[in-house]
């Protein structure tokens, strides 16, 4: 990989050091805080991106946050599927995994994207550690009960996805703790020590509630939550977002990712963004500058 520097030549000496200035009540206010930040979308298939993200990781640790990492991975999943000739089949936007796609989800999430991850954090001056639920009994689950959205009494079989049944945070602390930056691949474990494949943001939505994380940032393919004109909502409360759950304007992957987002804002994680990936060092400039991005969401 190639590392493609951003060109700062426009911007004015002046103007530099204002933005480096406004970083420091932030790193104040956060030094020791956890945060989890759960990576998907464009920012993990653009080279450029992830760079920059493997940067801005690095340099929250350096100025003394404790950045957890949670990553996805359904592009790349459905790479592979299609390569093994596999077609995915979908029931209320969740993937049906049989025996042999877990195989391929867990080849693909915790062997190639989450090690690739690991070793962009690493070459951009990092400690990262890859872990999946099965790593110190981090993450236990068991099978969804999928329930039709229009017949609430049957039941969808979609095989082993995985609904969180606890989560034992104490193998991220201690490497959090060491220096390390934890990277979380979304697989669960079931009682026979069977795997679940679990969606990354409800993941990393739980991971920042048992972890009591000062905030629960969610980097995705789109500006933040859009209305349904497509402008983008910068605030959002648990009242309007069932609002737009029910008349449809939030769908797909955006339903999850919200559903998460305002758990972990109920349960105390202070602040809870859903931001551009796609912009370069969006987190960074989320955390430690005046700049407001994507959609917040409030607990009330
Ligand atoms: P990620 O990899 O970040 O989890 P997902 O595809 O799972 O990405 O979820 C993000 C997608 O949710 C967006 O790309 C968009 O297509 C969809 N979406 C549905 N409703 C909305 C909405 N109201 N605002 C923004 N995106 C939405
Ligand atoms: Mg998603």
């Amino acid at each position: 990989m190639t590392h493609i520097p951003h060109d700062l030549s426009h911007v004015q000496s002046r103007d530099k050091a204002e933005i480096l200035a406004q970083a420091l009540p932030y790193i104040r206010q956060f030094h020791g805080k956890t945060m989890v930040i759960k990576y998907g979308g464009n920012a993990m298939t653009d080279p450029a991106l992830q760079q920059a993200f493997a940067e801005d990781v690095v340099m929250l640790k350096l100025v003394g946050i404790n950045p957890v990492v949670v990553h996805g991975g359904g592009p790349q999943i459905e790479g592979l599927l299609k390569r093994l000739g596999k077609q995915g089949q979908f029931i209320q936007g969740m993937r049906v995994t049989d025996a042999e796609t877990m195989e391929v989800v867990e080849w693909v999430l915790a062997g190639e994207v989450q090690q690739d991850i690991v070793g962009m954090i690493n070459r951009a001056g990092g400690k990262a550690v890859g872990l999946t639920g099965r790593d110190g009994g981090l993450i236990k689950a068991q099978k969804l009960k999928l329930i039709d959205q229009q017949d609430p009494t049957l039941e969808h079989d979609i095989g082993q996805v995985g609904d969180i049944v606890s989560i034992d945070p104490s193998v991220v602390k201690s490497l959090e703790e060491a220096g390390f930056i934890p990277v979380v691949s979304p697989i669960g474990f079931g009682e026979q020590g069977e795997s679940y494949n679990i969606n990354a943001d409800v993941v990393a939505a739980r991971l920042a509630t048992v972890l009591r994380a000062e905030k629960l940032l969610l980097l995705t393919n789109i500006r933040g939550v859009l209305d349904k004109a497509g402008e983008l909502l910068t605030n959002l409360s648990a009242v309007e977002v069932d609002a737009l759950i029910a008349d449809g304007t939030i769908s797909g992957g955006m339903i999850p990712k919200i559903a998460g987002a305002l758990e972990a804002a109920h349960s105390g994680c202070n602040s809870v963004h859903i931001i551009d990936g796609r912009v370069p060092h969006a987190m960074l400039l989320e955390i430690l500058s005046d700049e407001a991005y994507g959609t917040m969401i409030r607990s009330h």
